[in-house]
């Protein structure tokens, strides 16, 4: 397989296989595959990296680390150090954000790709049988196929919307300008984190979170977040239904529907922030053509991540019923490599964790308590405090809990902890639950002494509580102490 420009009538090209879209799903794939010594072709029509590397996790954790530093420096009377209201340079806030965007773009570089052996053809790929794509007028034929296209915004169907033109993500980490009134439609995991990042930098920040705050998220949890944005001054209005945007002079306005005695609620902003809404990016693709059955919410895949033509498979944001993240999109591309290359059978995680990244954070792995409760019938719920612990106290960060749920025998069926690092104690979670451990296997875990891991381990060495209750126990325990 040989570089070709896209443009030329070259004859068809024939790797083995085929992955359009760079973003971080294409991306891990395409550079797996090469790494075995296949040959691939990546089609990409817009930046390299996708979504994932220009305006996902690392953007997004750039913008919320500004704001903590904020905080930070607000509260660092509390540890003594005395210092006054920090001053927030915005421009700066901008820069460091852009930063860290570009500080993952060589991974996903054509050169970098070029030099692995993967062709990289720039343009708008669609199918134009069940066994050939062409981009730019160059067919590939390719033995596998991979649709990796991602999902783009997808602002609300609100009358009104369409005259605002309202910032993405991707548009908000461009602003070199601080937006003074920051309207946040959507109480999903990036608005909830964006609007609390952007208050912590002195915008003054209203969320809209019509379907509630954090809605697929564990409600004891939320509390907590919630708590923890209208400390830092986000001005929330839950539940509460958007009638219609409008714009007007110097930015937009939103209007909640009230009720009968309390009439309609205006809002008003410089800025209107759609964080959350996304839809699989498919258009172009025609994928009839190609023998691939979709909907509105993506690709349809078998659990094998196959489309209705079983030479193409389908991973990351565009696969219907997706959104779980780039972690989750990474994973499948590795899935997909073992089934290609290997004809391994390939089984969907679902120990892949979910992740808030507000301060504090929130994540979770596995089931949530009515999904054990439906499983297993009665379960056990096993918590533990932040302020509990030494870590927690001695940072300042006591506001969260680890909770664990397990079955009858202790086998752990879902985990949530939201606080401080819960992005980074959720890991050892997820291999429990993959491993199929029991609670008291974590118990043994020796965790080191202070950390916020203890809190895990606290939580975990509960489920032995009613043990130490029990009277047979404690006579047993009475009576070997009688033997020194
Ligand atoms: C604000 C924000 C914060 C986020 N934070 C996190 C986080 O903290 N953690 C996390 O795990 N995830 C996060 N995500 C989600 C994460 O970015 C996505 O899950 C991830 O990017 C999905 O990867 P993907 O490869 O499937 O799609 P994408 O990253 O969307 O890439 C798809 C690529 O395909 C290209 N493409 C589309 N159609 C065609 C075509 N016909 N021909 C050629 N190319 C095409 C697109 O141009 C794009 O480059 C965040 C997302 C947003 C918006």
């Amino acid at each position: 397989l040989s570089a070709t420009t896209a443009g030329s009538k070259a004859a068809a090209l024939t790797p083995d296989i085929c992955v359009i879209g760079a973003g971080p799903a294409g991306l891990a794939l395409a550079t797996a595959a090469a790494a075995f010594g296949v040959s691939v072709v990546l089609i990409e029509r817009d930046r390299m990296g996708g979504t994932g590397l220009n305006a996902g996790g690392a953007a997004l954790r750039a913008l919320v680390a500004a704001g903590a530093r904020a905080v930070a420096v607000r509260q660092a009377g509390r540890f003594g150090v005395v210092t006054g209201e920090p001053e927030i340079a915005y421009a700066q806030v901008h820069d460091h954000v852009q930063r860290v965007i570009a500080a993952g773009a060589p991974d996903a570089s054509v050169e970098r790709l070029g030099a692995l052996g993967i062709v990289v053809l720039k343009g708008q790929a669609h199918f134009t049988s069940r066994s050939t794509v062409t981009v730019e007028g160059q067919a590939i034929k390719a033995r596998r196929f991979a649709i990796a296209t991602g999902a783009g915004p997808a602002p609300p169907a609100l009358q009104g919307l369409d005259t605002i033109s309202p910032l993405t993500p991707e548009a908000l980490f461009a602003l070199t300008k601080r937006p003074e009134r920051l309207l946040v439609l959507d109480g999903g995991p990036y608005g909830t984190a964006m609007a609390q990042a952007m208050v912590r930098l002195g915008s003054a920040v209203t969320l809209v979170a019509s379907d509630g705050l954090l809605p697929r998220h564990d409600a004891e949890a939320v509390a907590i977040i919630r708590r923890a944005l209208l400390r830092d001054g986000v001005v929330l209005h839950e539940g509460a239904a958007v009638q219609r945007a409008e714009a007007i002079r110097g930015g937009v306005r939103l209007v909640l529907a009230g009720s009968e005695a309390t009439g309609e609620t205006t809002l008003q902003g410089s800025h209107l922030l759609c964080a959350d809404q996304r839809k699989p990016d498919l258009a172009g693709l025609d994928l009839e053509l190609g023998g691939i059955r979709f909907g509105d919410d993506g690709v349809e895949v078998n659990r094998h991540l196959r489309t209705a033509n079983s030479r193409v498979f389908a991973i990351g944001d565009c696969v219907a019923g997706a959104g779980g993240g780039a972690h989750v999109a990474t994973r499948q591309a590795g899935l997909v490599l073992r089934s290609a290359l290997f004809r391994l059978p390939v089984r969907q995680d679902e120990e892949t964790p979910s992740v808030v990244h507000s301060r504090p954070e929130l994540a979770a792995v596995g089931l949530q308590e009515a999904q054990a409760r439906a499983k297993a019938g009665k379960i056990t719920v096993l918590r533990w405090p932040f302020s509990e612990t030494d870590a927690a106290r001695a940072e300042g960060e006591t506001a969260g809990f680890v909770k664990i749920l397990a079955d009858r025998k202790g086998l752990i069926l879902g985990v949530t902890i939201v606080g401080a690092h819960a992005s980074e104690l959720i890991t050892p979670w997820g291999l429990a639950l993959r491993r199929k451990l029991k609670v008291q296997d974590m118990a043994e875990l020796v965790p080191p002494q202070p950390s916020f891991s203890e809190a895990w381990r606290q939580a975990s060495a509960s489920i032995y509580a009613p043990l130490a209750a029990r009277p047979r126990l404690r006579r047993l325990i009475g009576f070997l102490r009688r033997f020194g």
